[in-house]
C-alpha cells in the first residue's frame, strides 16, 4: 500500500514537526565524487559525516531509543555515509525495520550506480521514498564531477563511467517510480561546472518519474576545495529554473549521515549517541 509521503516526510513537504532518523549503516561507496570527504566525527554538520557506523541489528536498538526521545520521528532513513547499495547493510536494515517498526516510512538515498539492477529488492522491502543524487545528465559534465566508479569489480573512469552512472540512475528511477516510490533527486550545485545544466537535469529526472528536486550548494572540499560555495543568488536562480519542470524542495539542512530529530528544529543525535560512539 502506498503511504502518504507528502504528509509524513519532512523532506517531501510534510506537516510541521515530523522527524527523521538517518541510520549510518553504510560505510563504503562505489563511486568517487570530487567534492566528497567522508569523515567519522561528532562535530561537522554536513552529509558524509557520522559519529559511528552501525551494524543493522545495532541500528534497530538505536531507532528504538530515538523514538523514545523524539516520538515525532515518522521516517527511518539511510543516507550513508557511503552508498546504500554498495553493500547489503541498508536492505538488511530495512528488512528489520519493516518487521519491527512497520509504521515508519522507509527512506533511502543512493548515488544510483546500482539502482537499475537492485530496484526490485528495494520495491520488495517497501522503500517509500528514495533520493537519488544526479549531478548531471550529460556525460561530458558528469565526468568533471565523478572521477571514477567501481562497477562489478572494475574501476572505470571518464566518459564511460559517467555514461554508465547516468544510465543506471535514470533507468533505476523509472523502475522505482513505476512501482509507486516517491522519488526526490538531489543535485549538488557547482557554479563552475553544472550551474547552466540544472534545467536539463530537472527536466530529465521529472520525465523519468521524480516528483521532487533538491539543489544542494557545493561544500568545497577534497579536489573541489578551491571552488567557490554558491551564494543565495545562485541557489535561487537554479531553483527558479528547475521549478519550471518539477517541485523544488527548499529547506534542506545538509544533514549528517547520523542525523536524528526534526530537520532545522530539533537535533537529538548528541543525546542519543552520548557514550555510545564507536570509531571502527
Ligand atoms: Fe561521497 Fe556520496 Fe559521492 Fe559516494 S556518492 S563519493 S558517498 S558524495
Ligand atoms: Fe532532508 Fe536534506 Fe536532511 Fe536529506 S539531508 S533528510 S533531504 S534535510
Amino acid at each position: 500500500m502506498e503511504r502518504d509521503v507528502k504528509k509524513l516526510h519532512p523532506c517531501f513537504g510534510s506537516l510541521p514537526n515530523t522527524g527523521r532518523i538517518h541510520l549510518p549503516v553504510c560505510q563504503r561507496c562505489n563511486i568517487q565524487c570530487n567534492f566528497c570527504d567522508r569523515k567519522i566525527n561528532d562535530y561537522e554538520k554536513r552529509p558524509g559525516v557520522t559519529a559511528s557506523i552501525l551494524e543493522p541489528g545495532e541500528a534497530i536498538a538505536i531507532l528504538e531509543e530515538a523514538l523514545k526521545i523524539c516520538p515525532e520521528i515518522t521516517v527511518a532513513g539511510i543516507a550513508g555515509p557511503g552508498d546504500t547499495l554498495a553493500s547489503d547493510h541498508a536492505v538488511e536494515t530495512f528488512k528489520l525495520i519493516k518487521n519491527t517498526h512497520p509504521h515508519l516510512l522507509r527512506c533511502m538515498s543512493t548515488n544510483g550506480l546500482l539502482l537499475n539492477e537492485r530496484a526490485q529488492e528495494l520495491i520488495d522491502v517497501g522503500i517509500d521514498s528514495l533520493t537519488v543524487t544526479v549531478n548531471a545528465v550529460a556525460p561530458e559534465i558528469l565526468e568533471k564531477i565523478v572521477s571514477g566508479i567501481v562497477y562489478h569489480g572494475t574501476y572505470i573512469r571518464g566518459t564511460k563511467a559517467a555514461e554508465l552512472l547516468i544510465f543506471n540512475q535514470l533507468e533505476g528511477i523509472k523502475k522505482m517510480a513505476a512501482a509507486g516510490t516517491a522519488i526526490k533527486v538531489n543535485t549538488v550545485l557547482i557554479n563552475e561546472i553544472n550551474k547552466e545544466h540544472i534545467k536539463e537535469v530537472a527536466r530529465t529526472v521529472k520525465a523519468a518519474g521524480a516528483s521532487m528536486y533538491n539543489i544542494i550548494p557545493l561544500i568545497p572540499q577534497y579536489k573541489f576545495r578551491h571552488l567557490k560555495e554558491p551564494g543565495c543568488g545562485d541557489i535561487d536562480g537554479a531553483r527558479r529554473e528547475a521549478g519550471e519542470y518539477i517541485d523544488v524542495f527548499r529547506h534542506c539542512q545538509r544533514c549528517r549521515a547520523d542525523a536524528v530529530g526534526i530537520p532545522g528544529v530539533l537535533d537529538v543525535a548528541g543525546q542519543l549517541y552520548k557514550g555510545k560512539i564507536k570509531i571502527r
